[in-house]
């Protein structure tokens, strides 16, 4: 079985802007199917994480591989989202003219990488996928509302969904609750819990209560570098993390 077996290795990856190591020696490896969660101080580290695995930013040094073979570090953003690697953003950037189901299906057609629109006729599998994704994100009942009249929590979930389209084996997701009620908080927190197992999935969020309710291993970045890992109840128990955080 696959039980166990890292997705995604990062060794000893340094990135520097002007001198500053934004990144300091960082290893991490994320298992195939966990949810693991990122923390760390502002100005950690982890949002040129995400850049060096997505290939928005290239290390000075260390390696990145995805599976056992290929290197990200050598390919192009495009070809690193097409090797199975999906990342949402902070802010949604969905299409608010078109319903929740359209935008799923424009997320589909770019994911092909050839030209289709909304007026290409979609076969009832490709029907079922988008109605599927959209079931799974919370959005069946509104899927004819457009986008920009949904919900904040919801445009995230569809913007979830969109990434989805991808089929991304590993699912990059920043500070998915800011902003949301109390009600979609939780919500969200079911939603990745469901997405691991079938995808792993990498978490970046700074809320501790949520952290610990979705229960994932939890990684604290700090100056660059893991500063501590483990169970939320190990990190925050952890003298190295408590001097991080109350020295903040
Ligand atoms: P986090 O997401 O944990 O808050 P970042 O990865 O965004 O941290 O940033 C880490 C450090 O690198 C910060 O000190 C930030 O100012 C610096 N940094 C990030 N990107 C750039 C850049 N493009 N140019 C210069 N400095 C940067
Ligand atoms: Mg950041």
């Amino acid at each position: 079985s696959g039980a166990g077996k890292n997705i995604l290795y990062l060794e000893d990856i340094t990135v520097s802007f002007d001198g500053f190591k934004a990144l300091n020696d960082l290893t991490m490896y994320i298992k195939t199917g966990e949810l693991r969660c990122i923390i760390g101080p502002n100005g950690a580290g982890k949002s040129t994480m995400m850049d060096v695995i997505t290939g928005k930013t290239r290390p000075d040094s260390g390696t990145c591989f995805f599976g056992q073979t290929l290197d990200l570090t050598r390919l192009s953003e495009t070809e690193i989202a097409t090797a199975g690697i999906g990342r949402k953003f902070q802010k949604p950037t969905v299409f608010p003219e078109h319903t929740a189901f359209e935008n799923l299906e424009l997320a589909m057609n770019d994911a092909k990488g050839t030209w289709h629109s909304l007026f290409t006729r979609m076969s009832g599998e490709q029907k079922s996928w988008i109605e599927e994704t959209l079931a799974q994100v919370g959005l069946l009942d509104d899927r004819h509302k457009v986008a920009g009249l949904l919900s904040h929590g919801q445009k995230q979930w569809l913007e979830i969904g969109m990434v989805l389209m991808q089929k991304p084996q590993l699912l990059l997701v920043d500070e998915p609750i800011a902003g949301m009620t109390r009600q979609e908080v939780e919500r969200t927190g079911q939603l990745l819990q469901s997405l691991a197992g079938k995808h792993s999935v990498v978490v970046v969020e700074h809320d501790m209560e949520f952290i610990r309710s979705i229960a994932s291993t939890v990684t604290v970045l700090h100056q660059g570098s893991v500063l501590a890992e483990g169970t939320m109840d190990q990190v925050q128990n952890d003298p190295k993390v408590i001097e991080v955080y109350l020295g903040e």
